[in-house]
C-alpha cells in the first residue's frame, strides 16, 4: 500500500493485511511519541504514527467519567499496583496520551534532578542551561502561559494569601491552556479545545508536514534483522472490545518506541529485546499525591477557575504543593464533614501535596496484551514527605483565614488548630495506607544510563542492545521529578530525535 502521507487513518478500518513503508515510526502518540514526529517531519522524513487509542475531536468529548474511562483511559481508568498499598496509576489510551487528559500544568525539568542525572546515569545532554532554547521551543509550541488571577480564581488566591503570608516561594501555575475557562474537567479531555494537548499541535504539525496517523493501531512486536530494528508488526484493534483486526506491517529505518511508562516496557518485554541488563520494566518511579481540604468563612465555589492555578514549593524536597479542585460530589462523598448541609461544600478549598518518589515499583506482562501487571511498595520516607505536605498546606490555609482543615485520614475529621494537625501527622505509627494517596506520572521503567549493565537506553535514545531502536518517552527518566511531567517529556524526546537525525534516518 502506498504510504497515506498527511492522512490518518484508522487500523480497525482495513480490509486486507497491509505491509508500509516509510522512513520512522513512532508507538504512540502522546507526549514523547508527537514530540518526536513533529522533530522528524520538520526534517523532511515520511513518518508513521501507531497509537492504540481513537482519535477525538473537542465536540466528541461527553463530559461523564464513564464515557471518559471507557474511551480515553488505557485498562478502562482501573489499572492499579499492588504493593503495601494498591495505588491507581491513570495514563491516557487516545491520539494525544496522556497529554490529552492531563491537568495542562507546565513545569522545565528542575535543575537539580539535571544534574543527578547527568552526573550518576552519563547523560551528557542533561544541563538546565544547555536546555533552556529547546524548553521554550516546547512551550512556545504547546502554548504555554502562566495563569492569570481571573482565571485561577478564589481557591488558589487564598492559597497565595497564605504562602504569601508564611513568606514560602509560590507562583502562578504555568499551563498550555491560555484561553481556559477553569470549567475544571481536564482529565474528561476539554471540550472546549482549550487546552494545548499534543493532538491539537504537534500532531497536526508533523500530519501537515507529510506525518501520516494510525489510531486504533497496537504495536505488538519489533522486527529485528542483524541485530537491528527493521520495523513493527501491529494490529488495527476494535476500539472498545479492543480485539485484534487486520495485521500491519510497517517497514521503517529507525522504531521510535513512545508507548509511556507502562506501554513501552511491555512492548520490549513482549518482543523479548533490549534486556540483557534486566532493567526492563524495572524503576518504576512515580509521583505520589495526596489532599487537604480547607474551609473558610467565605464562599470560595472551588469548582470555578482553573484546576490547579497555584503552587509552592514544600521547603527542603522534592515537591509542590499545588491547589486543585473537581466537581461537588467528589468532595460530597470523600470530605462527607463538609457536606452537611450541601452549601458548606461552597465554602471549602482545595490543595495536594505531589512528591518525587525515593520508593520504586515495577511492570511486569499480564495475561492479555491489553492489560498491566504492575507492583510498588511505598516506603516510609515518601510516607513521612506526604505528611511534611499535610503539615504545610494546613499551615498556608490557616494562614490564609480557614476555620478548620481536613486531612482526608479517615476517622480524624476536621482539625481547627495547627497543634491539632501535627498531633495526626507527627504520629509514628500512622499506616501507610491511612492516606488517600494517588499516583501519576509514572516514569523510568526503560532508564537511560551510559553503563549498558544498569540501564536499556543509551544518552542519545537509542536502546544498547538494538541499533536503531530509539525509546523516546518518560520511560527513559532515570529518576522522579518532583514536577509535573509533561514539559520534561517533551524536551527530551526532541532532544534524542534530534541526536538520532544527526546520524540519519
Ligand atoms: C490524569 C492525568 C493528569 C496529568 N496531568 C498532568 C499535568 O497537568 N501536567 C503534566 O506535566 N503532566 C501531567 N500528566 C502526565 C503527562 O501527561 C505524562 O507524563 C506524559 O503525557 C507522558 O508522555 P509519554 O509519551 O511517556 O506517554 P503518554 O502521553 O501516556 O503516551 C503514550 C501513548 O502510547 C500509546 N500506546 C501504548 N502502547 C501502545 C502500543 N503497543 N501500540 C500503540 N500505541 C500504544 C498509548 O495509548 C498512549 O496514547 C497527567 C497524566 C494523567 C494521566
Ligand atoms: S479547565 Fe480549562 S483546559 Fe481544563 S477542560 Fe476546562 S476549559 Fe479546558
Amino acid at each position: 500500500m502506498n504510504f497515506p502521507s498527511g492522512q490518518t487513518v484508522n487500523g480497525d478500518s482495513f480490509t486486507t493485511d497491509e505491509t508500509l513503508t516509510c522512513d520512522a515510526v513512532i508507538i504512540g502518540s502522546g507526549a514523547g511519541g508527537a514530540a518526536a514526529a513533529w522533530q522528524m517531519t520538520q526534517a523532511g522524513l515520511s513518518v508513521a504514527v501507531l497509537e492504540e487509542g481513537r482519535k477525538f475531536e473537542p465536540h466528541q468529548i461527553a463530559t461523564k467519567q464513564s464515557w471518559a474511562l471507557r474511551n480515553l483511559y488505557a485498562e478502562r481508568g482501573t489499572s492499579v499496583s499492588m504493593g503495601n498499598i494498591f495505588l491507581p496509576m491513570a495514563r491516557g489510551r487516545v491520539v494525544g496520551g496522556s497529554t490529552f487528559l492531563n491537568a495542562a500544568i507546565c513545569f522545565r525539568t528542575p535543575k537539580k534532578v539535571l544534574d543527578v542525572w547527568q552526573r550518576d546515569y552519563g547523560i551528557d545532554w542533561a544541563d538546565a542551561e544547555a536546555l533552556a532554547p529547546t524548553f521554550e521551543e516546547v512551550e512556545r509550541a504547546i502554548g504555554v502561559t502562566k495563569t492569570r488571577p481571573d482565571q485561577a480564581k478564589t481557591h488558589s488566591l487564598l492559597f497565595k494569601q497564605g504562602v504569601e503570608a508564611l513568606g514560602l516561594e509560590g507562583d502562578f501555575i504555568s499551563r498550555n491552556a491560555p484561553a481556559c475557562i477553569g470549567c475544571g474537567i481536564c482529565q474528561f479531555g476539554c471540550p472546549m479545545g482549550f487546552k494545548g494537548s499534543v493532538d491539537r499541535n504537534l500532531i497536526p504539525f508533523a500530519l501537515q508536514k507529510g506525518a501520516a496517523l494510525f489510531p486504533c493501531t497496537r504495536a505488538v512486536s519489533l522486527l529485528v534483522e542483524n541485530g537491528a530494528a527493521v520495523g513493527v508488526e501491529a494490529y488495527g484493534v476494535e476500539p472498545l472490545s479492543e480485539e485484534r483486526r487486520r495485521k500491519l506491517t510497517f517497514r521503517a529505518k529507525k522504531v521510535f518506541l513512545c508507548a509511556g511508562s507502562i506501554g513501552s516496557p511491555l512492548f520490549l518485554l513482549r518482543s523479548g529485546v533490549a534486556n540483557g541488563s534486566g532493567q526492563v520494566g524495572e524503576n518504576l518511579r512515580v509521583h505520589l499525591a495526596a489532599g487537604v481540604v480547607g474551609r473558610f468563612e467565605q464562599v470560595v465555589d472551588m469548582w470555578h477557575g482553573a484546576q490547579q492555578g497555584y503552587y509552592a514549593h514544600l521547603p527542603g524536597k522534592n515537591a509542590v504543593l499545588e491547589t486543585f479542585s473537581a466537581t461537588p460530589e467528589v468532595f460530597a462523598t470523600q470530605y462527607s464533614e463538609y457536606s452537611k448541609p450541601l452549601k458548606h461544600l461552597r465554602d471549602i478549598a482545595s490543595c495536594g501535596v505531589m512528591i518525587g518518589d525515593v520508593s520504586k515499583g515495577s511492570v511486569k506482562l499480564a495475561r492479555t496484551e491489553s492489560r498491566s501487571n504492575m507492583s510498588y511498595d511505598v516506603e516510609r520516607e515518601d510516607h513521612l514527605t506526604l505528611l511534611a505536605g499535610f503539615e504545610a498546606i494546613s499551615r498556608v490555609y490557616f494562614a490564609a483565614g480557614a476555620r478548620d482543615v481536613h486531612l482526608g485520614i479517615p476517622g480524624v475529621g476536621k482539625l481547627s488548630k495547627m497543634s491539632d494537625v501535627e498531633k495526626i501527622t507527627r504520629r509514628t505509627d500512622l499506616p501507610v495506607d491511612e492516606l488517600a494517596m494517588y499516583a501519576s506520572h509514572p516514569m523510568g521503567t526503560v532508564r537511560m544510563h551510559a553503563d549498558k549493565k544498569l540501564g536499556v537506553v543509551k544518552p542519545d535514545g537509542e536502546t544498547h542492545e538494538v541499533k536503531n531502536l530509539i525509546v523516546a518517552d518518560a520511560s527513559v527518566f532515570p529518576t522522579s521529578l518532583g514536577v509535573n511531567p509533561q514539559i520534561s517529556v517533551m524536551t527530551t524526546s526532541v532532544t534524542i530525535t534530534r541526536q538520532q537525525l544527526k546520524v540519519g534516518a
